[in-house]
């Protein structure tokens, strides 16, 4: 990150950093309607915070189990050591003293969706009268995978510093493999984004080195061009892309991987991304009917089609909309006025629209992007993505890499500021 670019960039990042700058307003004890919202992420903490904001009677409690979220967004850019954890690392005292949203420092361990209550690790039990579930992904690792030895670096945090060491620890002229899952997964360009992030630091930092990718999809699905350039050019030499590569078994001591198709290969540094599910609290509610792997949902209002007064928005969702941040924060705004507008005896808004945005890191100073907008479409009562909307950057470029700041800071600060 150049200068400029970091100065905006932080300067965006304290409206949704700066802890002990707001009085510290009692959040306890709105007399109103009950919602739980259960994970503070992109989705959660977006929905906690504009249900307050847009009702400011309702008792809103956000249960997360981390006093801080580290971003996935962004995160790739600590492996080429462009950003810090630091950085992208969010306090919910904002939420809280600002917007009086509870914060319960907790996690959801059960469900009780016929008498409205949740248990907590604790052994706390709340009683609600919506429930919103944002608990992100869960993984399905191939047989032989733990994920503490194999990182994937997926959901952010200490794996990202982690898989950040190992490739400081790998020699020069040694091989770093990737797997990319068969979609649906976490932001579809991100795998991209990573093999072309950690070539580039290779590049520089540990000449003849190798990054081998193993792609389990038909082609790289997402800004083809873009990506197939950086790894055929930009890259040659140092990318090995694989198309159609599903892994069947890894040995994660020995950091060996095999595969359907080819030889088994050995890696100095392995990268497995492990195929996804929904959060777990959302499998053991009972609330899995899309591809045995996600909650179905209304998506006028993301209440889920087999439990009343219970909302899943965010990853866990499967009304095939992208699983990205971007579109979890446009959810949940979705769904608190939904939600609000039920809990004042009205009918959900008919005509809902969302919009996705990636920004993907080519370099150390080069970036692309990636946009759609989804809207209702009555007929086969579904989020369909609006034709002719969004598009993908031309090529990649600085300017895109310095607006990608820009764009991750305003999002940052509309979630957690
Ligand atoms: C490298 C990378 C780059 C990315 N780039 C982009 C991008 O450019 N644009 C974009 O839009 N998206 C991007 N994403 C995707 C984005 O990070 C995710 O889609 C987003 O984080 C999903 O938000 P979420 O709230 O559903 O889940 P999460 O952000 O994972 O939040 C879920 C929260 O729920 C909590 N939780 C889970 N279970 C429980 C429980 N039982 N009780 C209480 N709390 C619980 C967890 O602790 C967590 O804090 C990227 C992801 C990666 C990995």
């Amino acid at each position: 990150m150049n200068t400029s670019s970091r100065r905006n960039f932080l300067k965006a990042l304290g409206g949704a950093t700066a802890l002990a700058s707001f009085p510290a307003i009692l959040n306890a004890a709105s007399s109103g309607p009950r919602v739980i919202v259960v994970g503070g992420g992109f989705a959660g903490a977006t929905a906690a915070k504009y249900l307050k904001h847009w009702s400011p009677d309702l008792n809103v409690t956000l249960v997360e189990p981390n006093a801080k979220y580290q971003s996935p967004i962004m995160s790739n850019l600590i492996l080429n050591g462009q950003l810090s954890l630091n950085q992208i690392t969010f306090s919910y005292d904002t939420l809280a003293q600002k917007h009086g949203v509870n914060v319960v420092t907790d996690w959801v361990s059960e469900v009780d969706g016929v008498s409205n209550k949740v248990t907590l690790g604790s052994g706390d039990v709340l009683e609600y009268d919506r429930l919103i579930l944002a608990p992100g992904i869960t993984f399905n690792p191939v047989e032989g995978h733990d994920l503490d030895k194999v990182l994937h670096a997926w959901q952010s945090g200490e794996q990202v510093t982690m898989l950040k060491q190992q490739l400081e620890a790998m020699p020069a002229g040694g091989t770093f493999v990737m797997s990319i899952p068969e979609a649906p997964f976490r932001c579809p360009p991100g795998p991209y984004e990573r093999a072309c992030v950690i070539a580039d630091y290779l590049k520089t930092n540990k000449p003849g080195s190798k990054v081998i990718v193993l792609d389990a999809n038909a082609d790289i699905l997402v800004e083809k061009e873009i990506f197939g350039h950086a790894f055929d050019v930009t890259y040659a030499g140092i990318v090995e892309y694989h198309k159609e590569v599903v892994l069947t078994g890894v040995d994660s001591d020995e950091l060996i991987v095999s595969t359907e198709t080819m030889e088994d290969i050995k890696a100095d540094v392995l990268n497995i991304i492990p195929e996804q599910s929904a959060g777990a609290i959302i499998k053991s509610a009972g609330l899995i009917t899309v591809a045995d792997r996600w909650a179905g949902v209304n998506p006028l209002s993301y209440e889920s089609t087999v439990v009343n007064n219970i909302h899943i928005i965010g990853d866990s969702q499967g009304t095939g909309q992208p699983k990205a941040g971007h579109i979890a924060n446009a959810e949940a705004k979705v769904c608190a006025d939904a939600v609000i507008r039920l809990l004042n005896g009205g009918e959900p808004y008919t005509a809902p629209m969302t919009n996705s945005a990636c920004y993907s890191p080519i370099s150390s100073d080069t970036a692309t992007w990636l946009t759609a907008v989804y809207g209702y479409d009555s007929a086969t009562d579904s989020m369909q993505k609006v034709a002719g909307s969004g598009g993908s950057a031309p090529k990649a470029s600085k300017n895109n890499y310095e607006e990608m700041f820009v764009w991750s800071s305003s999002l940052f600060e509309d979630v957690f500021s």
